[in-house]
């Protein structure tokens, strides 16, 4: 019985429900990250995870929370 491939377009969308349509989008092609907004290397979970520990994504990821807590203050139900 031949092993059932899988394709990287499901491998990328893995990926982007995993840790988040906020932060990754794929074209089925490439894993992008909306925080960097660069491409990520995605041909390892490694290199996912070792992207979403660098400080550049780190610190846009917390501008980002700060940007939505400053806009809804009071917001908190
Ligand atoms: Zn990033």
């Amino acid at each position: 019985m031949p092993k059932v491939k899988t394709s990287k377009s499901n491998r990328l969308t893995k990926y982007v429900n995993e840790f988040g349509k906020e932060i990754f989008s794929t074209d089925g092609e490439i894993l992008f990250c909306k925080i960097c907004e660069v491409k990520v290397a995605s041909e390892k979970k490694f290199t996912v995870v070792q992207h979403i520990s660098r400080d550049e994504h780190v610190s846009g990821l917390r501008r980002r929370e700060l940007n939505r807590t400053n806009r809804y203050p009071q917001c908190n139900l």
